[in-house]
This record gives structure tokens, C-alpha cells and sequence, in this order.
């Protein structure tokens, strides 16, 4: 018998034609990044899209084929959903994402499937949790560095110190090292039975991870913009692949 790969659900980004008001979206495209899939074929997983969806059912269904997930980059979450009015400084918002995400992610949690989130990923997993976001760095943190680098993707802008005895600390072997950064948003509250791994000089939290799941790490930079660029970093993905051994035989 051949050794199937891991099968990883990774979630998207959906563009709708036209006006964005079609509340069925039906026309439309879902897209993922390249990097994100190459990233978990390279590590030796399975990557699968995941589109859209407000039906649990859908979600629950998707969390019994799949044996993790990984919850990508994208669009503001609406700040409703962690108990807050918008700041005028929030970006777009995707009400449809938001509940597919929250879900899938507040199940996935329940059934302890081994989880990954990057970047927008990060801060739906903490919402998820129970958590909240600073809604926008420059207006919320004082003296905040530059967390959206006008460098290319796969250039660490800025640098992270990791905690030690971490999960991340553990995967990148290394608890100093340079990031890349794309965001306005990130961790304010960390939810109930999560630690903060990693954050930047000027306080900005950059990691976190659960005490309590067998594997669920989230970081704010984008480990697939680097892949390739950096092994250290690249070792988030082959350690989610790995979480996933057992889990389906
Ligand atoms: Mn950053």
C-alpha cells in the first residue's frame, strides 16, 4: 500500500464579479496563492482548497476529510466578531470568510486537527479562541515599527524574538530571527489557554500558539512568501505535516 500524503485544507480568498453585494456569491473567483500549496506539497502534505462557505455542515464534513488546516492571509475581520466598533482605519471586510473561517476553526479546535494560520489566519484563530486584535498598529501602538514592509514577499523586513520553550521555538530551532511583514492588524488579547510566542521590539505580538492542542501554532508573518528563502522558517510547514502522522490511519 502507497503512503498517502496528509490531506491539508487551506482556505481562500474569494473575489466576487462586479459589485460586491451578491449575498449568494455566486460570481465570483476563489484564489489561493501558489506559495501556500507549494509550500504543503513540499513539505510532504496534500493541499486541498477549501471555498467559502456560511453552512456548517459544509465545514464539519470538510474537518472529517481533511487531517489539518491551514488559514491563510486575506482581508480584515470584522470587528464585531471580537466584540468591537471599526476603527476608521479598518481595511475591507469579508462577513461570508469570516463565518466560514470562525467556524471551521472553532470546530477544528474542538476536534484538536492540527492547525497552521498565517498572517489574517493568526487573528481569526485568536478570535476563535476568544481573543482580540488591535484593530489598526499605527493608531493603536506607540513608536510602532513598519509592519508593512515595501520590500519584496520573501524579504525579512523586521526581527521577532521567539519565546523559548515554544512550539515555535522548537520548529525554528532558533528563538532570534528576521521576518517578513504584512499586516495592520494584529493580537491584542491572546485567548484563554494560548501564549504569545513571538513579538517584535515594539511590543507587537508576532506568534502564538495553544497549551493545549497537540498542534496549533499561528504567526503573523508570511512563512510561504519566504519558502525556499529560509529553512528555519520553512520548518513551520514540515511540522504541521508531521502533527498530522496518525491522525488518519
Ligand atoms: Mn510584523
Amino acid at each position: 500500500m502507497t503512503l498517502l500524503r496528509p490531506v491539508v485544507g487551506i482556505t481562500c480568498k474569494f473575489e466576487p464579479h462586479g459589485a460586491n453585494n451578491d449575498p449568494y456569491r455566486i460570481h465570483g473567483n476563489h484564489w489561493l496563492d501558489e506559495n501556500y500549496a507549494h509550500a504543503i506539497r513540499a513539505s510532504g502534505g496534500l493541499p486541498v482548497m477549501l471555498p467559502n462557505t456560511r453552512e456548517p455542515d459544509v465545514w464539519m464534513q470538510y474537518l472529517r476529510m481533511l487531517d489539518a488546516v491551514l488559514f491563510t492571509g486575506g482581508v480584515d475581520v470584522d470587528p464585531g466578531e471580537f466584540g468591537q466598533e471599526p476603527v476608521a482605519q479598518l481595511g475591507q471586510v469579508d462577513p461570508v470568510r469570516d463565518a466560514f473561517e470562525l467556524g471551521l476553526c472553532r470546530e477544528a479546535l474542538e476536534l484538536d486537527v492540527p492547525i497552521l494560520a498565517i498572517c489574517r489566519g493568526v487573528q481569526v484563530l485568536n478570535i476563535a479562541a476568544g481573543g482580540t486584535l488591535v484593530q489598526d498598529i499605527p493608531r493603536s501602538v506607540p513608536d510602532a515599527l513598519q509592519h508593512r514592509q515595501q520590500a519584496p514577499t520573501w524579504h525579512p523586513s523586521h526581527g521577532i524574538e521567539v519565546e523559548p520553550n515554544s512550539v515555535l521555538a522548537r520548529l525554528l530551532g532558533r528563538t532570534l530571527l528576521r521576518v517578513n511583514s504584512f499586516h495592520h492588524q494584529a493580537i491584542e488579547m491572546v485567548a484563554p489557554g494560548f501564549r504569545a510566542t513571538a513579538r517584535t521590539s515594539d511590543g507587537v505580538i508576532e506568534a502564538m500558539e495553544s497549551q493545549r492542542h497537540k498542534f496549533v501554532v499561528g504567526v503573523q508573518f508570511h512563512p510561504e512568501g519566504m519558502f525556499g528563502f529560509s529553512d528555519p522558517i520553512d520548518a513551520l510547514f514540515r511540522g504541521l505535516v508531521e502533527a498530522c502522522k496518525g491522525v488518519s490511519e
